[in-house]
């Protein structure tokens, strides 16, 4: 895949958020928050309220990652841009080439980050299709991520769930040999 470096960046956040709040990860908690929206620079503090409303928004981006079909993805996609108020602007930040930012950049933290991920989206789905949002195959995890694969056919998140799910499907093919 061939993103600009903004949608690639803030796509692969948006992955990073949904799995930030899965229950497993709650103890993480502000200080976590904190460090994964590092590359946003904000003088505001990260408060629990701001906390709250990315666990909202989380599980709406969770359904899009496992919507069933591109339909559904897209009605819920246009809702959230609806309500995130994302609006583009291009930025020239710290000598860069012009690029697309999805908010304004006085606009507060959470409402960026909300309608950044959302853009993010957008933009993988549009321009790569919906199999570009992957949900790991094993059945121990719940971890999404963006499929950037040449042939996008990723199933799992990463090499320890890729192994975990080997391991786990040859054992059950060695206890079927061994009892059957
Ligand atoms: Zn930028
Ligand atoms: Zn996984």
């Amino acid at each position: 895949m061939d993103f600009n470096h903004y949608s690639d960046q803030v796509a692969g956040l948006a992955a990073e958020l949904v799995n930030f709040f899965l229950p497993e990860n709650q103890p993480a908690g502000l200080a976590g928050l904190r460090g994964l929206l590092h590359t946003y620079e904000t003088s505001d503090a990260i408060t629990g309220e701001d906390l709250e409303r990315l666990r909202a928004h989380a599980q709406r981006l969770r359904s899009v990652f496992s919507a069933p079909d591109l339909r559904t993805a897209t009605v819920e996609l246009n809702r959230l841009l609806r309500e995130t108020h994302a609006a583009p602007v291009i930025s020239e930040h710290d000598g860069r080439d012009p690029h697309l930012h999805f908010a304004s950049p006085g606009a507060p933290l959470v409402d960026r980050v909300t309608a950044g991920t959302t853009m993010a989206l957008a933009v993988v789905v549009c321009d790569y299709g919906l199999q570009r949002l992957g949900s790991c195959a094993s059945s121990t995890c719940q971890d999404v991520f963006i499929d950037t694969s040449r042939n996008a056919q990723r199933r799992y998140c990463c090499g320890g769930c890729s192994n975990r799910s080997n391991v786990r499907a040859y054992r059950a093919r060695a206890q079927g040999a061994s009892s059957g």
